[in-house]
């Protein structure tokens, strides 16, 4: 008999995910911040908008009669993490993330590795630059700190109020992207930093390697450290722990 499992998503390997379970006999909701203004179509069915802290999120697993949580957000979105992690340790009901590896340094990688968004704007230094902004929309305006360089801001969804900067454009794309397609990207816009989140996996890395081959420096926003919650680093290990969790006259709380 399937198991009731909800997933946190927005991310690809969420999605994923979801789209495997579909095929199992686990009934599955996926939960969306519902950020996204179009967001894709799902292979499960999907609730939206936040639960209400880590007391909301334990309320839902409870009332809803959840045997499994998977914290499958993005590497950088901390506070639904941390509520996951709060939330399985107040039911009990078995928990665990889903997060891909982050990127590792390659020989040619011209990268500034630092811890907060706040240090990337310092990072891009007095000397004017031609910037990609890669980071989504959310932390864009701290870069009005910074209105001596000239920025090209990539975001799923339109950055609300514009930036108050002298020089801004704007493109709006979803991934994934191709490194042949950043290339083109950083050569047409005379691209000179970028400023990226290490968010691992493929569906971004093309800037990464397309700088490295153009020799462009990049100023990457590390993860700070992991919630507490065990992690697994890929769709075929999750669906090898959910197997394991939810094994038959398996305890609770595993
Ligand atoms: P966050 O700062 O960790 O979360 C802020 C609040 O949004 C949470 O406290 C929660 O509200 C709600 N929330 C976040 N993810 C949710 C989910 N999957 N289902 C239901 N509620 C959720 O997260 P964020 O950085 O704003 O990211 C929002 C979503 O976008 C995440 O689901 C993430 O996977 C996705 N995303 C983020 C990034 C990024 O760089 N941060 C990039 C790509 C995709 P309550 O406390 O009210 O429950």
């Amino acid at each position: 008999m399937g198991h009731h499992i909800l997933i946190l998503g927005g991310t690809t390997e969420a999605r994923a995910l979801a789209a495997a379970l579909a095929k199992t006999t686990h009934r599955v909701v996926l939960s969306l911040a519902g950020r996204t203004r179009a967001p894709m179509a799902q292979p499960v069915p999907t609730r939206i908008g936040g639960f209400g802290g880590a007391a909301g999120l334990a309320r839902a697993l409870r009332a809803e009669g959840f045997d499994l949580l998977i914290d499958a957000t993005h590497p950088f979105a901390t506070r639904i993490s941390d509520n996951a992690a709060k939330a399985a340790l107040e039911t009990g009901i078995p928990a665990f993330a889903l997060r891909r590896p982050p990127w590792e340094r390659q020989p040619g990688d011209l990268w500034t590795c630092v811890g907060t968004m706040r240090e990337a704007v310092a990072a891009l230094g007095d000397t004017p630059r031609r910037v990609l902004l890669a980071i989504g929309r959310q932390e864009a305006a701290l870069f009005e700190e910074a209105p001596h360089h000239a920025y090209l801001v990539r975001s799923v969804d339109p950055v609300i109020p514009p930036l108050t900067l002298p020089d801004v454009r704007y493109i709006l794309a979803t991934g994934p992207f191709d490194e042949a397609e950043e290339h083109a990207l950083l050569v047409t816009h005379r691209i000179d930093r970028i400023v990226a989140k290490n968010s691992g996996g493929d569906a971004t890395y093309g800037k990464i390697a397309a700088a490295r081959a153009l020799k462009i420096p990049v100023i990457l926003v590390e993860r700070s450290s992991e919630a507490g919650l065990p992690t697994v680093g890929t769709v075929p290990e999750a669906l090898a722990r959910i197997d394991h969790v939810l094994a038959p006259g398996r305890k609770r709380g595993v």
